[in-house]
């Protein structure tokens, strides 16, 4: 297990980022949509953070917008407990080194005419990481530890079925060894039976190493499977955040008790009584008021309108922001 006394790789403090809303002809008004509405954690050196949550609750923007690729409308975020919340030129190019990513369709980020094994090389070469006869050993490093064989550096990502690549994606990101690892839904268009070889890899790759990882996914026994801990993103915000042990068999939040249900596989400690989540996530660029989980939560109470719930501690690792689980 990591060590959470540990300081962490990556730190996130009241990320905050919105996207203006371009109006068509007849509009005018100033909506924007809230991403992410003040978003903390850390992640330490060797921890796997699942994030988990429906579509559009802001799961792919964190990861984007920890990455710099978008920049931040307000909070910090930290690598190594260095402010890079507004790197730019040079040190922003010296730092993508440091934070790499794996996508869900990692086709779309290859150069279709770059053979394989340039596709790995590349990020050596750009970073300065190695070149000549290192850069080609290190590639054929990369391609025994994700189990690609070695010819396959000849061939074209198009020559690849979805599970090699991917493979070949990690391969890419892990090649200059970064502190930090974001994978968004890396394995959600994956075969089944190909999506537990690829997360086993991803594990593999980790144990023993000081990546901070950061998984981002919809699916919560695919989440369940390789995290440390876990954080519960609903409408741009954590809603419960802790051990996974605690988070599965001893949910807080009625929004994770409602995704922990949908989930098939019976879970003897669960305790509390079925919650069934109805309707839509609320539009995001107007989000309601006081808790934003209120017009879906089946004990929501008055004052759940009016104030929004901060994140409070429930335990020694494990934080949940609602009125009535924290006990306000
Ligand atoms: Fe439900 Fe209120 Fe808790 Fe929000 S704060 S999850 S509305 S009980």
């Amino acid at each position: 297990m990591p060590d959470r006394a540990a300081p962490p790789v990556i730190e996130l403090r009241n990320l905050v980022k919105t996207f203006p809303l371009h109006h068509g002809l007849f509009g005018g008004g100033r909506a924007v949509v809230h991403a992410l509405s003040g978003v903390s954690f850390a992640v330490r050196a060797g921890e796997t953070l699942g994030i988990v949550g429906e579509s559009g609750c802001g799961k792919t923007t964190l990861g984007k917008t920890l990455m710099r690729l978008h920049p931040a409308d307000g909070g910090q975020i930290l690598l190594h407990g260095q402010d890079i919340t507004r790197a730019q030129g040079s040190a922003l190019r010296r730092l993508r080194r440091h934070i790499q990513m794996v996508f869900q369709d990692p086709f779309s980020s290859f150069n279709p005419r770059m053979t394989c094994g340039r596709i790995v090389a590349e990020p050596l070469e750009i970073h300065g990481f190695a070149s000549g006869r290192a850069m080609q050993d290190r590639v054929g490093e990369m391609f025994a530890q994700v189990g690609l064989r070695p010819e396959q550096m000849r061939r074209y990502p198009h020559q690849l079925s979805g599970g090699q690549r991917q493979r070949l994606g990690i391969a890419r990101a892990l090649a200059v060894q970064p502190d930090v690892l974001v994978a968004d839904e890396p394995v959600s268009a994956l075969d089944v039976s190909v999506q537990a070889q690829v997360l086993n890899l991803m594990a593999d790759l980790q144990r023993g190493s000081d990546l901070a990882f950061l998984f981002i996914s919809h699916d919560l026994a695919v989440v369940e499977h390789i995290a440390h801990r876990v954080a519960v993103m609903y409408l741009g915000r954590i809603v419960e955040i802790g051990a996974k042990r605690a988070l599965f068999s001893a949910p807080l939040h009625p929004y994770t008790e409602a995704l922990l249900q949908a989930v098939p596989v019976p879970r003897p400690g669960a305790k509390r009584e079925r919650i069934i989540l109805r309707g839509d996530v609320p539009s995001p660029v107007n989000p309601p008021p006081g808790c934003a989980f209120h017009t879906r939560c089946p004990i929501a109470r008055p004052v759940c309108r009016e104030r929004t719930p901060t994140l409070a501690a429930i335990g020694s690792d494990h934080q949940v922001a609602c009125h009535v689980r924290a006990g306000a």
